[in-house]
């Protein structure tokens, strides 16, 4: 049976990115009925520094940011990370598993590591294999994620390969990617050729789902874009990465497709369109805003949220945790 399971790092405060890509789907895949697990990955998070009190307040406004946007906890799984064991188990099995070739041929970890690459942690290195564990911890078949993960399923679909192969059995499923929308990579507001991403440091780059009415217009406003008005087909926007970005993100905040959104704006100049994409993503983020700052006052009510998800998901990954242990041979005499 189909099991859906996606994860989301306290590394900073959620962004439109995030929102389009992952959350917004999240939501709908729980209210198709079918069996969804969502996680705050702290442990993923530290692969690159964060203050410790910064993490803890983050993985609860993350965990608000989930259930604003309609994740449900009774009938999705909603937990963080660190707190199932499990994960970080069978990471460690991951990292026999995998080669350390795979790893270096991620473009995440080329991003992030940088030019200084034999000076980042191991941890960030090996992101994948935890990703891979986090995943198959509970045999899921399906992960929605934006568009830059995918290199990292297709890491994680290798790695439940590989494992089947070396020990002879079909234990683990091969995940399928579910990568679909309009807005699956939404791209800096700055730079059109970079993925908003929360731990951008310019805060420009990005909308936060914490920004209210006032700075959200402000970034749509200063976003960077070209003189030319918008033309009438997504053709004409081929060597506009900024301006497609913006298209983009109307048509996944309007769920619509890019073309509606050409065909109704074509023409227009930038500062007809700017307004109406500010209007249109104030309309949409301002009622989760709101929701996630009514949750932040009751950051108990998240703990407690957090630590029954992490008892239903423990249930399920510890036995096949306990199925990983035996098919490797590891003695458990208790
Ligand atoms: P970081 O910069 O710390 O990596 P991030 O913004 O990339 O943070 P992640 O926690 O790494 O966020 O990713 C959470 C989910 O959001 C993933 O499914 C990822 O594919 C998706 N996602 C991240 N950025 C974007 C984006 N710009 N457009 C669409 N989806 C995105
Ligand atoms: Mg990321």
């Amino acid at each position: 049976t189909p099991r859906i399971f996606s994860g989301i790092q306290p590394s900073g405060g959620m962004t439109l990115g995030n929102y389009l890509g992952a959350l917004k789907r999240f939501a709908e895949l729980q209210d198709r009925g079918q069996e969804t697990v969502y996680c705050v990955v702290d442990l993923h998070a530290i692969t690159v520094w964060q203050d410790p009190e910064r993490l803890t307040h983050q993985t609860r406004e993350i965990a608000a940011a989930f259930l604003a946007s309609g994740i449900d906890p009774k009938r999705s799984i909603l937990f963080n990370q660190s707190q199932v064991s499990a994960h970080a188990e069978l990471a460690w099995i991951f990292n026999c598993v995998a080669r350390i070739g795979w790893m270096y041929r991620m473009t995440q970890f080329k991003d992030k590591a940088g030019k200084n690459a034999e000076n980042s942690s191991l941890g960030l290195l090996a992101y994948p294999s935890l990703m891979a564990a986090d995943i198959l911890a509970y045999r899921a078949t399906h992960v929605p994620v934006g568009e830059d993960q995918k290199q990292h399923l297709e890491l994680t679909r290798d790695i439940a390969i590989k494992f089947n192969h070396d020990y002879g059995v079909n234990f683990f499923p091969v995940t399928e990617p579910l990568i679909e929308g309009a807005a699956t990579r939404v791209m800096s507001l700055r730079d059109g050729t970079k993925k908003m991403s929360k731990s951008d440091p310019s805060d420009q780059s990005r909308i936060n789902l914490t920004d209210d009415a006032d700075a959200i217009a402000q970034k749509i406003r200063k976003a960077k874009t070209d003189p030319e008005p918008l033309p009438d087909t997504l053709d004409g926007l081929k060597d506009r990465p900024e301006a497609r970005n913006l298209v983009n993100i109307y048509a996944g905040l309007a769920g619509v497709a890019p073309e509606a959104v050409v065909a109704e704006f074509a023409g227009a100049q930038f500062g007809t369109f700017k307004p109406r994409l500010a209007e249109l993503a104030v309309e949409k983020l301002a009622p989760i805003t709101a929701e996630m700052n009514r949750l932040m006052q009751d950051p108990g009510e998240i703990d407690r949220i957090l630590g029954d998800g992490a008892d239903r998901a423990d249930a399920i990954a510890r036995p096949v945790l306990e199925d990983v242990y035996r098919i490797t041979g590891m003695v458990r005499s208790r």
